[in-house]
C-alpha cells in the first residue's frame, strides 16, 4: 500500500509500495512499486550452436525503483536476487521500442 503519512509523502513517490523493510529510520533510502510478476522462459546459454540450448521457466519481477540518484526499470527472477537488470527509465524506453520493433520482425 502506498503510503499516506503527510509527512512521509513528499519522500515516497505515488507508485511506492511502502517500507515493510529494514529501512527504519525513515526516511526511506530507496523506493519500489509492488511491481508484477512474468513468467517467462529463459535461455541461460548465451550462444547458440553445440546442440539444443536448456530452457528454464521461471517467474520474473518487473518493477520501478527509486533512490537518490534515478528512477529504475527492475527485472530479475523472483528467486534469484543475484542476476538482475535494472536501468534507468530513459534507457529503459529505447529498451522498448528496440523490443517492439524486434517483436515486429518476421517470424
Ligand atoms: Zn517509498
Amino acid at each position: 500500500m502506498p503510503r499516506t503519512d503527510p509527512d512521509s509523502t513528499r519522500d515516497c513517490p505515488m507508485w511506492c509500495a511502502g517500507h515493510e523493510d529494514d529501512q527504519e529510520p525513515m526516511p526511506p533510502h530507496w523506493h519500489r512499486n509492488e511491481g508484477v510478476i512474468v513468467s517467462v522462459v529463459e535461455r541461460r546459454r548465451a550462444t547458440l550452436g553445440a546442440g539444443p540450448a536448456p530452457l528454464l521457466a521461471e517467474d520474473f519481477v518487473v518493477a520501478l525503483e527509486q533512490d537518490a540518484q534515478a528512477t529504475y526499470l527492475y527485472i530479475g527472477p523472483l528467486e534469484d536476487g543475484r542476476r538482475f537488470f535494472a536501468v534507468t527509465l530513459d534507457s529503459a524506453q529505447r529498451l522498448h521500442s528496440a523490443i517492439a520493433a524486434a517483436l515486429k520482425a518476421p517470424k
